[in-house]
């Protein structure tokens, strides 16, 4: 049990690439059903973790209910930094956010998630008028919706890559720790 405790704080042994790898390889368990996360002691992670915090990854992804981010990555406390808005949009908010996920928490990598069949991408390629301020957000899904030709799939991908763009350009913060070296920033959906 130790061992797997140490897991989540080993934070400071990882390389960017190291990092980007664990998370898709706990992608790849959660996908076949290996889940290892579910075996860690929760009551020893949350002990370890009460004072400090040193997650190695940050995640921006949607509000959906089927992406459960620490989950889909077979992760569990301590391990994840993670934000979520509807159609895993960049607001100031976010911005700000990942930026203490950079610098102050020391992530070694950064993901733009999008998901299959993700309703804000597709609300605005279908023009579906939507109750409250929902339609807000088209305006940022929109670049996406229009460069896909009209297929949703393409649009949730590309989304994530303008997001992630999008990230690098506005903080100065999450740029220069990617040209640092310091940090892995990418787009997957
Ligand atoms: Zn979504």
């Amino acid at each position: 049990m130790r061992a797997r405790v140490q897991m989540a704080r080993t934070q400071n042994n990882l390389t960017p690439d190291a990092a980007l790898e664990e998370l898709l390889a706990g992608n790849q368990r959660f996908a076949s059903n290996q889940l290892t996360s579910v075996e860690h002691d929760l009551v020893i992670l949350k002990e370890h973790t009460a004072d400090k915090q040193e997650p190695f990854a940050g995640v921006l992804a949607c509000a959906d209910s089927r992406v459960p981010v620490e989950l889909v990555f077979d992760q569990t406390v301590g391990q994840i930094f993670v934000t979520r808005v509807a159609g895993n949009m960049v607001t100031p908010e976010i911005i700000a956010s990942l930026e203490y996920g950079v610098a102050v928490l020391g992530i070694k990598v950064l993901l733009v998630l999008g998901h299959t069949g993700c309703g804000a991408v597709k609300a605005p390629m279908n023009c579906d008028t939507v109750p409250g301020q929902s339609s807000v957000m088209y305006k940022q899904l929109r670049p996406a919706v229009e460069k896909s030709g009209g297929n949703l799939d393409r649009a949730i991908e590309l989304n994530a890559e303008h997001q992630a763009e999008w990230l690098r350009t506005a903080s100065t913060v999450i740029r220069d720790a990617g040209k640092g070296g310091k940090l892995s920033a990418d787009a997957g959906s």
